[in-house]
């Protein structure tokens, strides 16, 4: 199972839309690194999934969302 060299999300969860593997890191994680560098295409995306509920407002990825455990 492959996860992310910063954060350690797993890579790749159909689910998880800030999982796509960027090269061994998460979405999540170079996404906002390249907005903060003003690359207005993942400026373009991580504003859309702040708004979507992805990540938070200063832009960190959100935790991907956990199966309800079963009882
Ligand atoms: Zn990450």
């Amino acid at each position: 199972m492959q996860t992310c060299g910063i954060c350690g999300r797993v890579l790749n969860v159909e689910a998880d839309p800030l999982s796509g593997d960027c090269g061994g890191d998460c979405w999540g994680c170079i996404g906002l690194i390249e907005a903060k560098h003003g690359w207005q295409q993942s400026v373009d995306f991580v504003a859309a999934e702040i708004a979507s509920g992805l990540r938070d407002a200063d832009g960190k990825p959100k935790p991907p969302e956990q199966p309800l455990p079963k009882s």
